[in-house]
């Protein structure tokens, strides 16, 4: 059996992973990471009892030691990087949450692991790194994010000459018909109408970077041009995403919206496990497409903006950028609309050139984060 290590599993994407491993006893879990949840990090060891775990945050694990005295306890951000790389490790599921997904996806590949990809950031940042790198030590990525598996799975035993375009479908996040951002709460930008997630993708929906992360995440994940992406607006979340070939059809992957499905996917393929989320198509009626508006999410534009100018690492700046300013509004130190104003200003101040240096990436998200900070301090955080 296949030992596998699920990188953030109190995470809501982790949580799905361990839901579907319970199902289908496809893999030995032999390693668990968490951030600081080590409370349900412990329901967790208990059930699927790990040879190691690692709590990133320091100054927890003592209590996870007094709990489990035969289980290795790691701590530390960079006992993350230990793990993926140990000999008894076939398998990663990354499910890490922002910029520390990066240097765990980093080493996974680099010591030739299987790796099922939920962290965009590492793709959004340093697409080309860890691509190259990919392409150089023969793994492939697997993507989680229900729309990569979706166009993932489209592809699969396709020609790539044949492909014109991948088409990223969008839930529209809930603000979509709303008519202008003034007076968002964080409760509203909290309530997602169709998935289920984390809260720093949640506003990320509600402002659509979440999409604009993804057009840059396929771009590096199936090596197309920003051109042939394109988003489209489907509330009902229900077909994940399509490929459009050159003679004009369209393949696309439709089911439930539920993260077990992708995760499932990235786990098994190409064998498909039974899982019981099905869909009743008769039951839903109809299924609506319409355009994004890009003057009302300019965060779409940013991403396009940041794939034109690929060299100048402008989606490093955009994810550093909304991981702050989406902290500063969920603290309650900025409005919604200000993540609009700190994202367009940081891409304009803080663009550089594309590291070739994993080391160096680190330097320069500190750099951004400096200037990002200076930013939102100025709003009156
Ligand atoms: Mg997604």
């Amino acid at each position: 059996m296949q030992r596998l290590v699920v990188l953030g599993s109190t995470g809501s994407v982790g949580k799905n992973t361990l839901d579907v491993i319970k199902r289908t006893k496809g893999f030995d879990i032999v390693g668990l990471s968490c951030f600081r949840n080590i409370e349900l990090l412990s329901q967790q060891i208990k059930e699927f009892k790990p040879k190691f775990v690692c709590v990133a945050e320091r100054g927890l694990a003592k209590r996870v030691r007094q709990r489990f005295s035969d289980l290795e306890v790691l701590e530390g951000k960079n006992c993350i990087i230990e793990i993926v790389q140990r000999d008894d490790v076939d398998f990663v599921v990354n499910a890490l949450v922002g910029t520390a997904g990066l240097l765990p996806t980093y080493y996974t590949i680099l010591s030739k692991k299987r790796l099922a990809l939920a962290n965009k950031e590492s793709l959004v940042i340093a697409g080309k790194i860890i691509k190259d790198l990919a392409k150089d030590k023969g793994v492939e990525v697997i993507p989680v994010d229900s729309e990569h598996s979706a166009i993932y799975q489209c592809l699969e035993g396709r020609r790539k000459e044949d492909v014109e375009k991948l088409i990223l479908t969008a839930s529209g996040g809930p603000f979509f018909d709303r008519g202008d951002f003034d007076n968002v709460t964080v409760d509203e930008a909290l309530s997602h109408p169709t998935w289920d997630m984390g809260k720093k993708i949640t506003i990320d929906s509600a402002t659509m970077m979440n999409k604009g992360f993804e057009i840059i995440e396929a771009r590096w994940l199936f090596d197309v041009p920003y051109k042939k992406i394109e988003v489209v607006v489907h509330k009902e979340s229900i077909v994940h995403s399509a490929v459009e070939f050159v003679d004009g059809s369209i393949i696309a992957q439709i089911a439930d919206h539920d993260m077990r499905i992708p995760i499932a996917y990235a786990l098994f393929k190409p064998k498909r496990v039974s899982l019981p989320f099905k869909l009743d198509l008769a039951s839903i009626g109809s299924l609506s497409f319409e355009r994004p508006d890009f003057r009302k999410f300019p965060t779409l534009t940013f991403a396009y903006e940041a794939l034109k100018r690929e060299e100048k690492n402008l989606g490093l700046v955009l994810n550093v950028a909304d991981e702050l300013a989406v902290s500063a509004f969920l603290e309650g130190r900025m409005r919604f609309k200000d993540i609009f104003w700190i994202l367009e200003k940081s891409m304009e101040r803080f663009e550089s050139e594309m590291p070739s240096d994993i080391l160096d990436v680190e330097g320069e998200i500190e750099r951004v984060r400096m200037g990002v900070l200076e930013l939102i301090s100025k709003i009156g955080g």
